[in-house]
């Protein structure tokens, strides 16, 4: 061979090989397992983010269902009942939030009045049926999962077999497993974000192995993806050592949260493309299809 086709020869073959590290973004549907809709999206009627605003981002985006919770659980309500909803091929799985306002998160954990607004959200549930779970709730320090209302609320949730989000560190997931009538075995909980304060990777697999059906969504954490939004060497080892615990989240938790709606699920999509397919299915959507008894229509 010439030396100039040598050269055109090795040229190729880094292109290829470039190629076939790049894999293909994850196309299947996406189940958003971590949603708000807030009263300053859409403040009632109006608001930056109508339901039609949202729809759409979901709809391009190939999200076919979302864990929607709201403060207050209006937003949730109008998601669940509008026929835009249907139309734009979206599944509601409501969840009672524990906030009418912002005063709440600090205080929900020992506040009566939260324990029976939850059973009168329960008892009349939603136009997508009944509330499904509990969440998101935020506990900032740990040891307030032995509030009274904390462990109220843990137990009806089990009794009830309603799912759990919960925005907590992994002292916490302890504490509020130790609240249950089966100490954490057979209860639903969703650990939202997988421990935001960065758990380290060794702590989330003695969780996952020592509760069951411990699940843990993804958005916001720390050391999941490392350079160009790839995943973390060892976060893509934890993934597929429990592909069926894991699932994915927008948390629009503030308005900018949707106006990056596309951006947030680009970046799930890049990543779980670098798994294997069946992985990246599960991640993606299976897991919280299961979880919640969803199927696409
Ligand atoms: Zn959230």
């Amino acid at each position: 061979m010439k030396r100039s086709s040598c050269a055109r020869a090795a040229i190729i073959l880094i292109a290829c090989s470039a190629l076939a590290a790049h894999a293909a973004d994850y196309a299947g549907p996406l189940f958003d397992a971590h949603l708000h809709y807030n009263e300053e999206a859409w403040n009632g009627q109006a608001g930056p983010h109508p339901l039609p605003d949202v729809l759409a981002r979901m709809q391009r985006n190939g999200v076919r269902a979302i864990v929607a919770n709201s403060r207050p659980n209006d937003g949730t309500q109008a998601l669940a009942a509008s026929p835009l909803t249907r139309q734009a091929g979206v599944t509601v799985v409501p969840f009672v939030r524990l906030y009418r306002n912002r005063a709440d998160y600090d205080n929900w954990f020992r506040d009566e009045s939260i324990y029976t607004m939850v059973q009168t959200e329960l008892a009349r549930g939603t136009e997508a049926g009944p509330f499904k779970g509990i969440g998101e709730f935020h506990l900032y320090d740990s040891t307030n999962a032995n509030g009274p209302v904390a462990k109220k609320l843990m137990a009806l949730a089990e009794e009830k077999n309603l799912v759990v989000l919960a925005h907590v560190d992994d002292a916490a997931i302890d504490l509020l497993m130790a609240n249950t009538p089966s100490r954490g075995q057979k209860m639903r909980l969703v650990w939202a974000h997988t421990g935001i304060g960065g758990a380290p990777v060794a702590r989330v697999d003695q969780l996952f192995a020592k509760y069951p059906l411990l699940m843990g969504e993804l958005s916001y954490r720390p050391g999941l993806t490392c350079d160009n939004g790839k995943l973390c060497p060892e976060w893509r080892e934890l993934l597929l050592k429990y592909p069926a615990r894991f699932m994915i989240g927008s948390d629009t938790w503030v308005n900018q949260r949707w106006q990056y709606y596309d951006e947030l699920m680009k970046g799930y999509r890049a990543w779980l493309g670098e798994l294997p397919p069946q992985a990246a299915r599960r991640i993606g959507w299976d897991n919280a299809a299961g979880l919640y008894g969803v199927t696409i229509k």
